[in-house]
């Protein structure tokens, strides 16, 4: 059988076969000997046995990889901002965005309080960027059926600064979802903010959804943002551009005859974007080297 590991607890990986049904799944003896760690989000294939009960035989090949939260398979980032209070800083986006482009992982970008707010800077920047960009609100449930659509048959995690209304927007997709994640902290004897492991849940219209309290705080260590010369290619509008700048190896920083930023000048890329370019590059050639490896 074939399904998707939505926790793991104390040995235990918890494997939705698509029934609704949890399996609980012991791994196998050859996964600690090739290393081999599931993860959350992973798509296993496993032995049922008595009960609600399994072995996990084989992991298959990921789509992708978190570290920190610790997490496979994630199909989009639902980038939470907002332009009401909390305003959100463009830099965080730009980070996580760019994270999740070197991952293979879209990104989401919702705005919400809409209400408040329609974020317009936000909405031309990330639109014009080439990303999906949805205004909603968790208050007027404007937007949220459009969300809703969007996270269908995908796995999907949450991300943004606090108060911006990640919680308020799993409510208003599904009124019961806050209520699951209290029950399973409780369970836990911790609360939700202290509990470091990751968990899936699957929404009633079949979208699933990553609880990651660490994914609003995405370490340095993300390699992706390490290497000068690839981050280029983690900001999508730049990608006509590149190989058009006049000198090769051209940091689209403030190089004379550099493609990207006459289409800055041009208004084709935003500023916005390509400063927190400007930003992630001198914090990447601030690493050393040793530290840009693979991790
Ligand atoms: P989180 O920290 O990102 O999970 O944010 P919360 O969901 O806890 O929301 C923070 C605050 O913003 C709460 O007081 C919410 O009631 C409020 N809020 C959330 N969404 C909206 C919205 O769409 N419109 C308005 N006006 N307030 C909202
Ligand atoms: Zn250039």
């Amino acid at each position: 059988m074939e399904g998707v590991i939505l926790k793991a607890l104390s040995g235990f990986y918890y494997v939705d076969g698509g029934d609704g049904r949890l399996i609980a799944c012991r791994g196998r003896g050859k996964f600690r000997h090739q290393k081999l760690s599931p993860l959350v989000g992973d798509r296993v294939t496993f032995t049922l046995l008595e009960g609600e009960s399994g072995i996990l035989d084989s992991i298959l090949p990921r789509k992708n990889q978190f570290h920190r939260p610790a997490v496979a398979n994630i199909d989009q980032l639902v980038v939470v901002a907002s332009g009401a209070v909390p305003v959100t800083d463009p830099f965080l986006i730009d980070r996580v965005v760019s994270i999740a482009e070197g991952r293979g992982c879209e990104s989401v970008i919702v705005l919400n309080k809409c209400d408040l707010d329609a974020a317009e800077e936000l909405y031309q920047t990330y639109t014009q960027a080439g990303f999906p960009t949805l205004r909603v609100s968790a208050e007027t449930g404007e937007g949220i059926p459009e969300l809703r659509e969007i996270m269908a048959g995908k796995v999907s995690a949450f991300t943004g600064n606090s108060g911006v209304g990640k919680s308020s927007i799993l409510n208003a997709l599904q009124p019961d979802f806050c209520l699951q994640v209290g029950e399973v902290s409780d369970k836990l004897g911790r609360g939700r903010h202290t509990t470091r492991h990751v968990e899936l849940f699957r929404l009633d219209h079949g979208a699933i959804v990553a609880d990651t309290p660490g994914f609003s705080s995405f370490d340095t260590e993300e390699t992706e943002l390490r290497r000068p010369e690839t981050l280029e290619r983690t900001f999508r509008e730049f990608a006509p551009y590149l190989g058009r700048c006049r000198f090769t190896g051209c940091a689209h920083v403030k190089e004379k005859g550099c493609a990207v930023l006459a289409a800055v000048k041009a208004g084709e890329i935003s500023k916005s974007r390509h400063a927190s370019y400007v930003r992630l590059y001198e914090q990447a050639k601030e690493v050393p080297e040793w530290q840009r490896k693979e991790s």
